[in-house]
């Protein structure tokens, strides 16, 4: 065998419908008294609801990406309030502000997903300073505990949950080819992509939330690749949305690193139920009616260069080696949509 290291993070974690009940119960045992409850503006509600129940303060300024001045305004109220510790309910909006407060008080996290990004199982945190996004990873950006209830996942309309969900599917694919991965991670990572390609085919939330926290935990296991870099890339500098350029990248990545990866890519087809991952990951999406071109999210075609510059910029590990012509190539098929074949870019 390969020789590996395996260091997992030390989050507590409950699973199943109704748990959310048990928000005061884990708060307690973490002796928080008065935890701000973080949420974003549609998620206003829910999260009001369970701040008034407790007595707790709630704050619901999240917004995507993390912006520094919502934190800024985040970290007042946290202070006015007195607050003792953070329960962030919401997708990786909410949990992304409060790991920017926790980095910046050591406060306690206890996190109530509401989409499958994965954000709550990682110490990743990625913030925005003047427009530019930048990534770290820390062990108080780690949350504390995740209460994982699918009751809170029932209502997330289907378009998102798709790309919600390939979103975390490309998490676990990453994960599959890590240069640091190991066989822990390879067996969740194997076990998230089965679950999460046949909860959302059948619309199953709990099915697709234990995917979740598997895809999430791999995520937060070892280092990502080309996939994270390119999304972040059309992300951080061309405004793409989040989860659907995931969706859109992901077959194109898998096809670039096919011939270089071909173990994972045999584990990726298993989980898939499919003859070969790449052209697998296609069709999940297209099945979902989930975003499956760069054109569609509204790319200029003439942005492509740029991003193949910027991708190709900073070296960092994939199984193929990163050739800026061939990037332009796997960025030209997903402008376009194409249904992805083996060895894209050649
Ligand atoms: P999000 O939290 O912004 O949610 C997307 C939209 O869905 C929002 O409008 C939100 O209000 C709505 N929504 C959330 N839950 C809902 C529900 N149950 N029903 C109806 N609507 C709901 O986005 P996201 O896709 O969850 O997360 C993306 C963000 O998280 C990005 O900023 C990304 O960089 C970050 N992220 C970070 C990590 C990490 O490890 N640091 C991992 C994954 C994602």
């Amino acid at each position: 065998m390969t020789p590996f290291v395996h260091n997992p993070l030390p989050t507590r974690v409950l699973f199943g419908r109704g748990t959310r009940a048990e928000v005061g119960a884990e708060a307690e045992r973490f002796g928080l008294r008065r935890p701000l409850v973080l949420t974003g503006a549609q998620q206003a509600s829910l999260g009001r609801g369970l701040a008034e129940n407790f007595g707790w303060p709630h704050w619901a300024g999240a917004r995507m990406h993390t912006p520094e001045e919502t934190t800024r305004a985040a970290l007042e109220i946290f202070r006015a309030e007195r607050a003792d510790g953070l329960v962030a309910l919401g997708g990786g909006s909410a949990i992304g502000l409060g790991k920017a407060i926790a980095l910046r008080t050591d406060a306690t996290q206890i996190c109530l997903p509401t989409t499958f990004a994965g954000s709550e199982m990682t110490n990743i945190l990625g913030e925005t300073v003047q427009g530019a996004k930048t990534t770290q990873r820390g062990p108080r950006i780690q949350p504390e505990a995740v209460i994982y209830d699918p009751d809170l996942v029932d209502g997330l309309p289907k378009a998102m949950a798709a790309v919600s969900g390939l979103n975390a599917i490309a998490h676990a694919v990453e994960g599959h080819y890590a240069v640091d991965g190991n066989p822990m991670v390879s067996l969740m990572a194997e076990e998230g992509v089965r679950a999460m390609s046949g909860a959302l085919a059948a619309g199953d939330a709990e099915a697709a939330l234990y995917g979740a926290w598997l895809c999430g935990t791999v995520l937060g296991g070892v280092s990502m690749a080309l996939h994270h870099k390119l999304c972040h890339v059309l992300g951080g500098s061309f405004g793409l949305p989040h989860a659907e350029t995931h969706a859109v990248i992901l077959p194109h990545v898998a096809a670039y690193n096919a011939a270089a990866a071909p173990e994972a890519m045999a584990r990726l087809a298993r989980a898939l139920r499919a003859p070969e991952a790449p052209g697998g990951l296609h069709d999940l999406a297209q099945n979902l009616d989930a975003p499956t071109s760069l054109a569609a999210l509204g790319l200029p075609e003439a942005a492509l260069d740029r991003a193949a510059d910027l991708a190709a910029a900073a070296p960092y590990p994939n199984p193929r080696p990163l050739e800026r012509a061939a990037l332009r190539q796997l960025l030209q098929n997903a402008f376009e949509g194409r249904r992805p074949t083996n060895n894209e870019g050649d």
